[in-house]
């Protein structure tokens, strides 16, 4: 009972009871823990307060548009006092994007939060690197809070904790994650609706450009290492987005001889993200931290700004040195 994260959302239970004007932040192109997550908390909140602001700040991929209270994420501006900002999933104050403006003005910040790579910038920090997603954490939290988990809580934390352990697969997943969801489970949630939202609404755009990455897909080291990369040009030729590259990833990671997958995003001509699984071997978060990025021991991201060609080059000399 004793542990230091739960003396820490103590505390952030306390600040929450006693701030006004609370805002609730996640990271830059949001995935499905972020906006799970998000939206569990702002929801109890909600329902504790009255009143919560969730920040927009990047664009919400369509397969999350099904979530209850998906609403609630809208832009703000910077006129009213901020007393408190709590921040999800973010292991720094660089992942919250323009959010960042919010967190200057901010009286106190709460970090909540599962990434090793976390550098502890909130006043409250709950960083837990066991937690499978984010989503683990906020259900502990709610509970605390005394505040009645609902089926529209449950369908959201479930959708974060589905989507960061790709269905309950990956090794971040433990017995607490299945007690968790037992819990869900129990309050009569639609998992399959959940599911096929999540997991069976692929477009016919997203489709072509599956298809047309994965045919560029090049094979480092004896086929250990996997590389695709997508660019702008690919994205026009599909009719695709680049949120629509989600699910890539573990494709590539899914060929046999592949310790570590890596998919390169054209943002800009000079910005191209990078993101990185691994299977049992490397730790991808250590090759993210070279670059100022982070994540966790199998999946990790980074942003390099170089074009497409050179990032891919310096990418993978990074990842061959994890090898020796
Ligand atoms: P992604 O490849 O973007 O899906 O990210 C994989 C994991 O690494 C997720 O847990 C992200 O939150 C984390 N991550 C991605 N990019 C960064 C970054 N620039 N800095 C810190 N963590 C990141
Ligand atoms: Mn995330
Ligand atoms: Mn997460």
């Amino acid at each position: 009972m004793n542990n230091p994260i739960d003396i820490s959302i103590e505390k952030a239970i306390e600040l929450i009871k006693k701030c006004k004007n609370i805002y609730i932040v996640s990271h830059v192109q949001p995935d499905g823990d972020n906006i799970g997550s998000t939206l569990a908390l702002a929801m109890a909140i909600k329902k504790l307060k009255g009143n919560i602001n969730v920040l927009k700040v990047d664009n919400i991929p369509s397969d999350y548009e099904f979530l209850p209270s998906i609403e609630l994420i809208k832009n703000h501006n910077l006129d009213k006092p901020i007393e408190l900002l709590i921040t999800l999933d973010s292991s720094d104050l660089e992942r919250i994007g323009k959010g960042r403006k919010f967190a200057e003005k901010a009286k106190y910040i709460i970090n909540i939060d599962h990434h090793i790579t976390n550098d502890n910038f909130g006043d409250i920090n709950i960083v837990s690197p066991k937690a499978a997603a984010t989503g683990e954490i906020i259900y502990q939290f709610i509970e605390k809070m005394g505040i009645d988990i609902d089926k529209d809580i449950a369908t959201c934390l479930y959708t974060a904790i589905s989507t960061d352990t790709g269905s309950f697969m990956y090794s971040n997943t433990t017995y607490k994650t299945h007690l968790i969801v037992s819990e869900l489970l129990k309050l009569g949630i639609d998992t399959d609706y959940i599911n096929i939202n999540l997991y069976q609404s692929r477009s016919i755009a997203r489709t072509k450009l599956f298809i047309n990455s994965l045919s560029s897909l090049e094979t480092f080291l004896e086929g250990k290492i996997g590389i695709v990369a997508i660019t702008q040009e690919m994205l026009k030729t599909n009719g695709a987005k680049m949120e629509d590259t989600e699910g890539i990833i573990s494709f590539i990671r899914g060929i046999k001889s592949i310790e570590v997958a890596c998919l390169l995003k054209e943002l800009d001509e000079k910005e191209i993200k990078v993101s990185l699984r691994s299977k049992k071997q490397i730790d991808v978060s250590k090759i993210c931290n070279k670059f100022n990025g982070g994540g966790h021991v199998r999946a990790a991201g980074c942003t390099i700004y170089e074009n497409i060609s050179k990032a891919k080059n310096i990418i993978v000399e990074e990842i061959l040195l994890h090898f020796r």
